[in-house]
């Protein structure tokens, strides 16, 4: 697996169907097999502990974070949530070099413990710098759908406006090719940590086009008992925190859709 190929959808499979203490193990290796160098946030709370890895690319000072978390609920194998955006950013490693406007960094974060309410990214914006960070995006379920969901966009801000900008550049429309989703109740992830700093920070999510309304509905209910009802979920959510979160769920033309939308978030980055 350490030497397969480097398509995201192969990718995710380094941690799909691991527990949390082998997705930890494992992750670090790969980065270290290749070459590719990483800095590793230890943390321990009251709460949990884990390691989260950050891979720096590009040598500006203004820096564009993608969080994507590592771990998974516990009886999930965690195909879509999260091993697909972790695949997803392993893939961009090597592709996203020459397409950094200058000036700028990309930062890859791959959190742990996201699961305990983003414990993870919390510790890191705690403990860490926060110099240079000028957005932040959690992948998160990216790999069922045809659309970029950008979510807990309440209010715009530059940092939304050049993000959405650089969607329609790579022929992606608003409410077709991707949708801006506003504060959703019962869903979190590691961007909540930054934007409790005051950074902009949004959730990063496919979905399918086909499920729009019903998923509105769904994510934006705050009702708590819909949200934990299998019959009334649609996808992506059916699998959701379930044993049926399996790598054969996912849609390689997902992972694929998301990487080049987030290749065109990055050549977007303005000056
Ligand atoms: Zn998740």
């Amino acid at each position: 697996m350490l030497t397969g190929d480097d398509a995201a959808l192969s990718l995710a499979r380094l941690l799909c169907g691991r527990d949390n203490a082998a997705r930890e193990i494992v992750l670090p290796r790969y980065l270290q097999y290749h070459g590719i160098a990483f800095s590793r946030h230890r943390f321990a709370r009251p709460e949990g502990r884990g390691d989260s890895f950050a891979v720096e690319l590009g040598e500006g000072e203004r820096i564009l974070v993608l969080c994507a978390h590592h771990d998974a609920v516990a009886g999930s194998p965690g195909a879509n949530d999260n091993a697909a955006a972790v695949g997803i950013l392993l893939h961009l490693i090597s592709r996203l070099p020459p397409r950094i406007p200058r000036g700028w960094r990309v930062r890859l974060l791959f959190t742990a413990a996201e699961e305990i309410d983003y414990l993870g990214a919390r510790a890191y914006v705690e403990e860490m710098p926060l110099d240079g960070i000028a957005g932040v995006l959690s992948l998160e379920l990216c790999g069922i759908g045809d659309t970029v969901a950008l979510w807990d966009a309440g209010e715009t801000t530059p940092f939304l406006e050049n993000v959405t900008a650089s969607l329609e550049s790579a022929g992606l429309a608003r409410n077709t090719g991707y949708d801006v989703v506003g504060r959703i109740p019962l869903f979190g992830s590691d961007h909540r940590a930054f934007a409790a700093a005051g950074l902009p920070a949004y959730g990063f999510t496919m979905v399918p086009a086909v499920h729009a309304d019903s998923l509105r509905r769904f994510v934006l209910s705050p009702m708590r008992s819909t949200f934990r009802s299998l019959i009334h979920r649609p996808p992506p959510f059916r699998t959701y925190h379930t044993s049926g979160d399996a790598l054969g769920t996912l849609e390689p033309a997902a992972l694929d859709l998301a990487a080049a939308a987030l290749t065109a978030v990055v050549r977007g980055l303005g000056a």
